[in-house]
């Protein structure tokens, strides 16, 4: 009989019992509604042990790859434990770097704590130690490099970007939270396409996942389309054409609405530009980050020029409330 633990307790789970069943009968409810793994209600997460694959039918391979599964369809085949999604452990690291990308993007780049680990595209919470102020930044760094990366844009009258940018130094230690996201590369599939779009500081968790796509080894059509209003507002072209130049199944677009667009690049609205440009988006893996409304719009796009929603992976970048 396996055992599940969950929140320092073990339970023991009988033979052709549901986790869900089996922690219900020892009087833990987990949220569930359908209980046939569709509604996803009693998604969970495994901490230790391998929930068997049809626990994670109907998820997404990113999800599934981080050990979430659904409780009404797992029958556990081996000792198991689980946790909640949102536990997440925090950390410090030293800012090591400050620069300027661009007139209002920077990059700040912090040690890597110990015991931190991450999927390049995913995103952390920074919060400030004086009054908890918490924001989400992507990282554009991969794992093997011995820093993280964010790239952050001064938000007018923004309380954490603005806080980042006049106040925060060199040496100073920064707390933040996470990992979370389920937008990163998958491996196991290095032939089929990729569609990487976003605009503004959306460049960040792409920038990562198209670095580490590239260190995995992956060999189809990589397409990178990078938007800003004019091209000001662009960043890392010069790093972007040369990474493209290095590797032949990359190609770079920096795209603009306004003005023209920088040698190789495109005028025009992103929503419209990589289905148009790609034709049929049927088999690629999607990458879209950045404005919600961009984000958006784009899912919507790509789902009808063919990408499957399930191959579809986005970050926006919600707002927080007004305080
Ligand atoms: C998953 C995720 C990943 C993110 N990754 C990044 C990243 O890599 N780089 C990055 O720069 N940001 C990123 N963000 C956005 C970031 O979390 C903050 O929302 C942003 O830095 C503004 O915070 P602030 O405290 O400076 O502004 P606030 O004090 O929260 O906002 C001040 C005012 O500006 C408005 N506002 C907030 N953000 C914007 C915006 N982007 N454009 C226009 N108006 C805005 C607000 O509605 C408000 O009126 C991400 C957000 C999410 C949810």
């Amino acid at each position: 009989m396996p055992t599940i633990r969950f929140e320092g307790q073990d339970y023991f789970c009988a033979e052709d019992e549901t986790l869900l069943d089996s922690l219900a009968r020892h009087g833990v409810m987990l949220p569930s509604s359908c209980k046939a793994g569709s509604c996803q209600t009693c998604l969970t997460r495994a901490l230790k042990g391998t929930p068997p694959a049809a626990a994670q039918q109907g998820i997404k391979d990113t999800m599934a790859a981080q050990g979430y599964f659904l409780a009404c369809m797992c029958k556990p085949v081996e000792d198991m434990e689980i946790g909640l999604a949102s536990v997440s452990p925090r950390y410090a690291a030293k800012v090591l770097a400050k620069d300027e990308l661009n007139a209002s993007v920077m990059r700040l780049r912090m040690d890597c704590p110990d015991g931190f680990s991450y999927r390049a595209g995913q995103f952390i919470n920074l919060t400030r130690a004086s009054d908890d102020l918490t924001r989400s930044y992507s990282l554009a760094s991969v794992p093997d490099d011995d820093f993280l990366e964010l790239q952050i844009k001064r938000v007018p009258d923004g309380r954490m970007s603005n806080w980042l940018f006049d106040e925060v130094g060199v040496g100073d230690e920064m707390a933040f939270f996470g990992p979370s996201g389920d937008s990163f590369y998958m491996a196991g599939n290095p032939e089929r396409p990729l569609l990487l779009a976003g605009a503004g500081t959306g460049l960040a968790p792409l920038y990562g996942i198209l670095r580490d796509a590239l260190a995995t080894g992956h060999s189809g059509p990589i397409h990178l389309f990078h938007a800003s209003l004019a091209t000001a507002g662009l960043y890392l072209i010069d790093e972007l054409r040369a990474l493209a130049g290095a590797h032949d199944n990359l190609y770079y677009t920096p795209c603009v609405l306004h003005g023209d667009a920088p040698a190789g690049g495109l005028q025009g609205n992103i929503v419209d530009i990589p289905a148009r440009e790609l034709g049929s988006l049927s088999g690629y893996g999607v990458y879209l980050c950045g404005d919600p409304p961009i984000v958006n719009a784009l899912r919507q796009k790509t789902f009808l020029a063919g990408a499957s929603m399930q191959d579809i992976h986005s970050d926006p970048f919600v707002f927080a409330p007004a305080p």
